[in-house]
């Protein structure tokens, strides 16, 4: 089999498929994995992005997840490794981009690496050092407010260097224009100034693409999803529609919402005008260790199912959704319900659904993990961020499609244009 050629660690599981969806779109064909794999890659693919779930936990478990992970991939013959975290560059002063990435320069033996969340088609820019999202600062975009991981700084050489212990340095923005000699000359000199990690200006992909080739004999590259553009070519590869071909789709559909993200919201309402069939799902009817709701709501899809894809959906508007968060607890709320959607995941599949769309980033988790799914297979995106995979499912004791959407990813008509895509 041939060798793997790009191997990634992603923090979170969303954030997995981002940099899948990127890397797939420049001609790489890629496997994500659901956590360290326990068997060898069976798939011939370019690159592997194994997500984990480890963007807040203690850093020293981060830490060790990701050593794990970046072993699976040495295994696997990776020739580079890439550290992807999210593109608002979520972290706390101990963690855990400084920890992750110092555990693995150290795996690998390297004393340099790059730092950079820069992801322009979706609004992330970096100049002088400081993160924008859109057309503010990192600090005034709403992520100062986050509730693990708030950013009140958007100099990201001042917030990474608490959080490790290499010295951070800057490729700033008039080297990045200049291209790859200058970018290399400068790595040279932060390195021979002691610098072990430097952050990235780039406000367009065309700062990406320049990077790309600087960073071709780099053991480690840490970013966002947005420097995976510039990274195949450096292995011969060029952008090609074979790089997302999946199988052949073919079985039932369905679609499962747990999201109360407002696009979700209002990618229900156009389903719902649509006249097809769908059926809520009242959280506040569930049971903990009574079926009788999943076995009437099942009851109620698989007959429908013959029409054409199926919805059923616990999305609620804001004002309804706190009403169940106050009667149940948010956590308990969000856990019954997850557990709920994953059954009827289960029980869909089980009367013969094979191409399956879900919403909502914890609700994919639920489900992926309930159908047990190891490997998803990335295909062509039906809006940015969200491409149908194929991955084997247990459940179903054979290959199937899913779809994978997170909140407040998609147009309203989503739902629909998913299932016209794939055919
Ligand atoms: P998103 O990607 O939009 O954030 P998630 O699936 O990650 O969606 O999170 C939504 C959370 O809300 C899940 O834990 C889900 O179980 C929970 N949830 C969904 N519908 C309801 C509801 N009607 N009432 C209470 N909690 C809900």
């Amino acid at each position: 089999m041939k060798k793997l050629l790009l191997g990634c660690i992603a923090d979170d599981f969303t954030g997995a498929t981002d940099l899948a969806n990127n890397l797939v779109r420049s001609g790489m064909r890629v496997v994500q994995t659901i956590g360290v794999p326990a068997h060898p890659l069976d798939a011939e693919v370019d690159a592997v992005v194994v997500s984990l779930k480890s963007r807040t936990i203690a850093p020293a478990a981060a830490a060790r997840q990701s050593v794990e992970a970046l072993a699976w991939l040495r295994a696997q013959g990776a020739q580079q490794i890439y550290f992807k975290y999210c593109s608002t560059f979520d972290s706390t002063p101990t963690g855990n981009i400084g920890p992750v990435t110092d555990a693995l320069m150290d795996a690998l033996g390297t004393d340099f690496t790059i730092a950079t969340p820069a992801f322009p088609d979706a609004g992330r820019t970096v100049f002088k050092g400081y993160l924008f999202v859109g057309d503010v600062l990192l600090h005034e975009s709403g992520m100062q407010d986050h509730p693990l991981t708030p950013m009140t700084d958007a100099c990201l050489t001042r917030v990474l260097q608490p959080q490790t212990r290499h010295k951070v340095g800057l490729i700033d923005y008039t080297v990045v224009a200049q291209g790859e000699a200058a970018i290399r000359a400068r790595i040279a000199a932060l390195r021979a100034d002691g610098v072990g990690i430097a952050v990235v200006d780039a406000i367009s992909n065309a700062d990406l693409q320049r990077l790309g080739p600087a960073l071709s004999d780099m053991p480690l590259v840490t970013a966002g999803s947005g420097v995976a553009i510039g990274l195949p070519a450096n292995f011969g590869i060029a952008p090609n529609p074979a790089a997302s071909a999946l199988p052949a789709a073919q079985g039932l559909k369905a679609i499962i919402s747990g999201s109360c993200s407002r696009a979700t919201n209002t990618q229900v309402a156009a389903f719902l005008q649509s006249g097809r069939p769908a059926l809520a799902l009242d959280p506040l009817s569930l049971v903990d260790g009574d079926d009788t709701v999943i076995e009437t709501v099942l009851a109620w899809a698989i007959p429908a199912l013959a029409q054409g894809p199926v919805l059923i959906y616990s999305t609620a508007n804001p004002d309804d959704l706190k009403r169940v968060q106050l009667e149940l607890g948010v956590q308990q709320a969000g856990e019954r319900v997850e557990q709920a959607l994953a059954r009827i995941a289960q029980g869909l599949v089980r009367a013969g659904v094979r191409q399956l769309v879900v919403a909502g980033g914890e609700t994919s988790g639920a489900v992926v993990q309930a159908l047990g799914m190891e490997q998803l297979q990335i295909g062509a995106q039906i809006d940015p961020g969200v491409p149908w995979c194929a991955a084997r499912c247990a459940v179903a004791g054979d290959l199937m499609h899913i779809a994978l959407k997170s909140g407040n990813f998609g147009t309203p008509d989503f739902f629909a244009k998913a299932f016209d895509r794939i055919t």
